[in-house]
């Protein structure tokens, strides 16, 4: 407890026992073997098996061994390393393994296409067993052909930018054709129809989550045609008033278990928005444009009404009509629009944020603009009618350049009564006795406990400004200085993200920018 991390705890257990006999090292390939059983240990004394299998791993394991050994048994690391990092030095590793040596003149160009082609390729087929075999057995540069898209493997979603106005939208897509679509306020989800018959849904983070959505599962064979035999498409599932034929509000969607549902228990109906394909019956449809692949859509499936829906969508170049459109969308429970290309490279981009699909939600309008997804590193003691329960959290940001958190702004407002003791319970098993290595904050700030980075909050927020306390963004706008949030809210816990997938300080800095040019004269420097 005291530690409060089993790893540690490992560790020091370790190096107080004395060894009776000369162990074997331990072994990538060995670890690894062991890992294999534990995971296929199953039946009634699995439980004894897998403790067995874990005692013979430590009794082999020195020095710092046990501590990692048993992060990687609870799958936290905890040493401040992204997915993307990884992705980074496999594409390395390659380039500086090649033979002969790749001359110096030509090394930090090919780190970064090397970089680049593993990242891209693990959007789409993100398995890493496959990718280093092939990359092994090919080299970097035939990777996209060695590995690629398989059907029942998670596509990472493609993610819109948001803006602020339709003016903008009008200027950025000039020369294009785009079309309007209605922004549904529930959950991502990827449905997988495999030539079997058996359907798989993945969330926004690439999680399998079929077994939260058995009623979705047991819809499929009513939408689509019989023509076809397998297909990948991306929806928003969307909590759904089946009689009132109404969305309701993203929370009641939360409100479902999440895995395990039976179709008899369910009691919150749901109702799937689809807005894109990427596979059908044999067939890629990524390199595809999105008028080709919103035609296969239309033409492979069928609406049933308060189960299976096209996304509501306009394509109109008249800012009237589309201002009129979007107060439709938020006059039926939706957030807002997404408006998208349609035949100007309008490919669908695994993983990225692309330019090619902006967000407009109606709040943008009359405040910061887009919300912010933001990790609570530390808090500070509630005092008065909050002693018992934390008063009040610092939130950071990520930098995925230099793979830190940076904290953003002190948050004590938007939280019910029920919510902040249900957030300070969480986040007390989370408690850590010094902040992280890879923590940034003002010396000023304080705070009494810190925390693992462990959960993600979406929080919305008057402005942003230029602060002397904060490290947000710091070295982006100004050369020492952060930026801040000024009034930050907690909308709600973004279960669906992993504080690696927080609001990055890139977005933070293109935030406080597109907020200047649309308020010049805007107040300027926060004291926090
Ligand atoms: P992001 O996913 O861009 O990080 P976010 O998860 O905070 O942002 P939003 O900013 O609310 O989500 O907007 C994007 C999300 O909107 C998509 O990931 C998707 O789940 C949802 N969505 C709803 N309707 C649509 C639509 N018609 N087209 C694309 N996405 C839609």
């Amino acid at each position: 407890m005291k530690l409060g991390d089993l790893g540690l705890v490992a560790k020091s257990n370790r190096s107080t026992q004395r060894l009776m006999v000369k162990v074997t090292p331990l072994t990538v390939v060995k670890v690894l073997e062991k890992f294999r059983i534990i995971a296929k240990q199953s039946g009634k004394r699995s439980q004894d098996a897998k403790q067995g299998t874990i005692q013979e791993l430590l009794v082999c394991a020195t020095d710092c061994e046990p501590q990692y050994l048993v992060r990687l048994l609870q799958t936290k690391m905890r040493i401040g390393l992204a997915e993307q990092t990884v992705l980074v030095a496999l594409g390395h590793a390659m380039v500086y393994s090649e033979v002969p040596p790749v001359p110096s003149s030509q090394i930090q160009s090919r780190l970064e296409e090397a970089s680049k082609i593993v990242k891209q390729v693990y959007s789409v087929a993100p398995i890493y067993d496959k990718i280093v075999s092939a990359l092994l057995s090919a080299g970097v540069r035939k990777l996209s052909d060695t590995c690629c898209f398989t059907l029942g493997v998670p596509v990472g979603p493609m993610l819109a930018k948001p803006t602020k106005g339709v003016s903008e939208i009008l200027d950025k897509f000039q020369d294009t054709e785009f079309t309007c679509e209605y922004k549904y306020d529930g959950e991502r989800a990827q449905i997988h129809y495999l030539d079997n018959g058996s359907v798989e849904i993945y969330s926004r983070n690439a999680e399998r989550n079929t077994g939260k959505f058995p009623d979705v599962v047991d819809s499929v064979s009513r939408f689509k045609k019989p023509s076809v035999t397998s297909f990948v498409l991306d929806c928003e599932v969307v909590a759904y008033d089946r009689q009132k034929q109404k969305i309701l509000p993203f929370q009641v969607l939360s409100g479902r278990a999440r895995k395990g549902v039976t179709l008899s228990e369910i009691k919150v109906s749901v109702c799937i928005f689809s807005f894109d394909i990427l596979y059908l019956n044999g067939r890629q449809l990524l390199q595809e444009q999105l008028k080709v692949r919103r035609e296969l859509l239309y033409d492979s499936f069928q609406e049933v009404e308060g189960e299976f829906q096209f996304a509501t969508a306009i394509t109109s170049d008249d800012l009237e009509e589309i201002q009129k459109f979007l107060d439709n969308a938020i006059n039926q429970s939706c957030e807002g629009l997404i408006i998208k290309t349609l035949d100007r490279d309008a490919t669908y981009e695994p993983a990225k944020r692309s330019n090619n699909w902006l967000k407009l939600k109606k709040d943008y309008m009359d405040s910061v603009g887009d919300s912010l997804d933001l990790v609570p590193i530390a808090a500070f003691h509630g005092r008065g009618k909050r002693t018992g329960v934390y008063g009040a959290f610092l939130l950071a940001c990520y930098d995925e350049h230099n793979e830190e958190y940076q904290s953003i702004c002190k948050i004590g407002t938007g939280f019910s009564e029920a919510m902040l003791e249900e957030r300070s319970a969480s986040l007390r098993d989370k408690v850590i006795s010094a902040p992280k290595s890879y923590y940034r904050y003002g010396d000023t700030l304080n705070p009494d406990v810190w925390f693992e980075p462990a959960e993600v909050w979406e929080v919305k927020a008057a402005d942003l400004s230029i602060s002397p306390v904060h490290r947000a963004a710091s070295g982006v706008i100004d050369p020492n200085k952060g930026i801040s949030l000024r009034f930050p809210r907690l909308l709600r816990v973004r279960e669906d993200k992993n504080p690696d997938q927080a609001t990055c300080s890139e977005q933070v800095g293109e935030m406080y920018l597109a907020q200047k040019i649309n308020h010049s004269g805007n107040q300027d420097e926060d004291e926090d």
